[in-house]
């Protein structure tokens, strides 16, 4: 999905979905993703087939992070279409939403070539575009999918792993919000260890929001089957 219609999903209805964010802000949102899209601040601007800005709700009280674009996502313009992307949207299922309810984006907007780790350049050259993004969708909860998004978007030097699970309070984009760090998604598909844990990290994301979803019983969900080694890693550095 491109263009202005991936600003403007299907909301659900039900907890927290849809905050006070004027509709002034989500138009804003839209004109800053188009400006976007012309990007040449940082050197992955001349390998990117496009700019994935981010999708989702434009009102939404939970919004993700992760670190970067892979191939898929390189080709589509969207965040999160790959395995990584498949196993968000059943952890999203477990709790009762899909990702057209959250807002997902990136520290950065354009794929590394290789999928290599972000460079610090490239990390200060984008920053400012995430900032805006949370400034202007206003959300509640800020779940930093592994080390990059954590790391730049808490101000500390921790990696996911000693604080994944941790709430904290912090302020972005102005506001105050609940910064909760997540392991990637792309780590956890190679660790069934992580993935408990992911899950489990996950699982709180309702009290955190504050409120109430029932669960998705097991049965019904799509199977995610667990990706073979072959196909190479999305992301490196995830913890
Ligand atoms: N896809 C993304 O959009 N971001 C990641 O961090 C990994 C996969």
């Amino acid at each position: 999905m491109e263009g202005p219609d991936r600003f403007h999903p299907q909301v659900g209805v039900g907890f927290a979905a849809v905050s006070a964010v004027p509709v002034s802000e989500v138009g804003e949102l839209q004109a800053y993703g188009n400006a976007v899209a012309a990007c040449t601040k940082c050197r992955l601007s001349q390998g990117r087939t496009q700019v994935v800005f981010g999708s989702g709700n434009p009102h939404a009280d939970l919004m993700f992070v992760g670190e970067a674009p892979g191939f898929h996502e390189d080709k589509q313009g969207l965040p999160f279409v790959g395995q990584a992307g498949k196993l968000l949207e059943k952890l999203l299922a477990q709790i009762g939403l899909t990702r057209g309810e959250v807002y997902i984006a990136n520290v950065l907007k354009c794929r590394p070539p290789g999928n290599r780790d972000p460079q610090p350049d490239e990390i200060e050259a984008c920053e400012a575009h995430l900032f805006r993004q949370i400034e202007l969708i206003q959300p509640v909860v800020v779940a930093t999918l592994g080390n990059f998004a954590t790391k730049l978007l808490s101000g500390r030097p921790l990696g996911i792993t000693r604080v994944h699970g941790q709430e904290q309070q912090t302020a972005l984009g102005g506001r105050k919000v609940l910064l909760y760090p997540l392991y990637h998604p792309a780590a956890a598909l190679y660790t069934p260890a992580m993935l408990k844990v992911l899950e489990a990290d996950f699982a709180r994301l309702p009290e955190l929001l504050g409120g109430v979803l029932e669960p998705v019983p097991a049965a019904a969900e799509p199977e995610l089957a667990l990706v073979a080694h072959s196909e190479p890693a999305e992301q490196l550095g995830l913890f």
